[in-house]
């Protein structure tokens, strides 16, 4: 019998061009996946990291799709299988957030939120459903800012309670398939989407919310990724792990 670390497994991740998404998709490589690392604008981005990734020895490919666009998962399963022969992780880590209160908040940021965080979670998991290799597991992005209800958070931490609902419920219909399905849900992560905006006073007060006193760096939250798609992390199904140093 071939074990989970024999086999030479397949992940696709979204949004790995840039932040969280390129760490995840370096940690997975480095762990034994195949890499599809997928990106928006970031075509650059995408290819250094690819480049990196073979460079230290694993296999990856960049794929440029909008995960808010209901072909953009048919394609990418198709490419993985062609290049890989199929997949086995989805990482739904692409994501938007504009941190704004709800007076000035304006309809066409509100419809983006909803296209890129809950109708691109929603392209994945259903591509997911259907062609992810039994054994397999899903991992969706929500934010710990549910938690701590701040204002300014209203529309994205509303888009991120969606995709954890979602993550509960299709663990339970894909009964039968050894599939998990997780969410982690990071606090104050240093990437372009927490620092934009934000005036160095809030950041620093942002990264003291938490008793370890400073802010998640992606490699932290990749290995939150990496311990929930690897080979111990198969009994946790259905959850959302807060990876935020305590903060809520
Ligand atoms: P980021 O630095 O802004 O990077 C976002 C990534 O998502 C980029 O690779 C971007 O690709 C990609 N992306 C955006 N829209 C896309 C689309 N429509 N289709 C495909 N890719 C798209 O963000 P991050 O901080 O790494 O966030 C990653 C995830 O963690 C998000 O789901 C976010 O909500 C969640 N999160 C972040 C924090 C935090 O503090 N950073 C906290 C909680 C949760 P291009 O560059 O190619 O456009």
């Amino acid at each position: 019998m071939t074990t989970w670390s024999q086999q030479k497994k397949t992940a696709l991740v979204t949004g790995g061009s840039r932040g969280i998404g390129a760490a995840v998709a370096e940690r997975l490589a480095r762990d034994g996946f195949n890499v599809i690392v997928n990106y928006a604008g970031s075509r650059d981005a995408a290819e250094a990291l690819v480049r990196r990734i073979e460079a230290a020895g694993g296999r990856a490919l960049s794929l440029q799709a909008d995960v808010a666009d209901p072909t953009a998962f048919p394609r990418m399963f198709d490419a993985a299988t062609e290049a890989f022969g199929g997949v086995d992780v989805l990482v739904n880590n692409a994501g938007i957030g504009k941190f704004i209160r709800f007076a000035d908040f304006d309809d066409a940021l509100f419809d983006q939120h909803v296209a890129v965080n809950i109708k691109g979670t929603f392209n994945g998991l259903r591509e997911a459903a259907r062609r992810l290799r039994d054994g397999g597991r899903v991992i969706n992005f929500s934010t710990s800012v549910i938690g701590l209800r701040m204002e300014n958070y209203g529309v994205y931490a509303a888009t991120k309670a969606a995709v954890e609902t979602m993550t509960a419920i299709l663990s339970k219909e894909l009964r039968g398939r050894n599939i998990t399905v997780n969410c982690v849900a990071p606090g104050p992560t240093a990437t372009e989407l927490f620092f934009d905006g934000k005036s160095p006073e809030l950041v620093e007060r942002m990264a003291k919310l938490n008793p370890l006193e400073r802010l998640g760096t992606p490699e932290d939250i990749a290995a939150s990724v990496a311990f929930l798609v690897g080979p111990e992390g198969g009994w946790i199904n259905g959850q959302v792990l807060r990876a935020n140093g305590g903060m809520v």
